[in-house]
């Protein structure tokens, strides 16, 4: 067993997924986002390496015939994927891992890693959704839609994960998710691992005259 976690975080675009994720590694220890390949273009502000690996489709295509990903899917139109040394390099380190993405993915995983521990974003309303995805006001009312339906469709998984935060109030979703790394790295195969010289001594009769 590795000393690192792997985390699933899921939730339909829209959510503050990408925020609050950002303030939990800033807050937390050991822990690091993997940084998927994707064939999308990048977005303005976004940078090859650090948000993801931009790559063509020919080079996407080789990544999953060389079995390079530990999972990978097709979302809105465009592949993603994880790359499966990199996560495994960094579990073995005992770092702690988490992997942003969607629910195709989150099922992949979970089939060859049923330790992961799986979480899945909620909004508080579609009403709040629709007005964070309606965004600077620019698109049409049928791109919109388009994009609730979208984010319908990832939400309608959200029975599949171990837990669910919703992001109403940033800061008490932001505690919510600190909890639940706080507690998993409390379970008992964890810290044996971590304590293990201390709980051997405390077990040693010798240890105890
Ligand atoms: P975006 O293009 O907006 O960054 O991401 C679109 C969707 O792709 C999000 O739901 C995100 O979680 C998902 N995604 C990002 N990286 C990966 C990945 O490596 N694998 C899978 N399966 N989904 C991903």
């Amino acid at each position: 067993m590795s000393a690192g976690t792997l985390y699933i975080v899921s939730a339909a675009s829209g959510t503050g997924k990408t925020s609050l994720l950002r303030a939990l590694i800033e807050q937390t220890e050991h822990v690091n986002v993997s940084v998927s390949h994707t064939t999308r273009a990048a977005r303005p502000g976004e940078e090859d390496g650090v948000h993801y690996h931009f790559v063509d489709k020919a080079t996407f295509s080789q990544l999953i015939e060389a079995g390079d990903f530990l999972e990978h899917a097709e979302v809105f139109g465009n592949f993603y994927g994880t790359s499966q040394s990199a996560v495994e390099k960094q579990l073995n380190l005992g770092q702690d891992v988490i992997l942003e993405i969607d629910w195709q993915g989150a099922q992949q995983v979970r089939r060859l890693m049923p330790q992961a521990v799986s979480i899945f974003i909620l909004p508080p309303s579609s009403k709040a959704l629709h007005q964070r995805l309606t965004g600077r006001g620019q698109d049409s009312e049928e791109i919109i839609k388009g994009r609730m339906d979208e984010a319908v469709s990832e939400m309608s998984h959200y029975n599949e994960f171990d837990y669910v935060v919703i992001n109403d109030v940033f800061e008490v979703a932001l505690d919510e998710l600190k909890s639940i790394f706080k507690a998993n790295r409390l379970r008992t195969p964890l810290q044996s691992i971590r304590h293990s010289a201390m709980i051997a001594q405390l077990l040693d009769p010798s240890e105890n005259r």
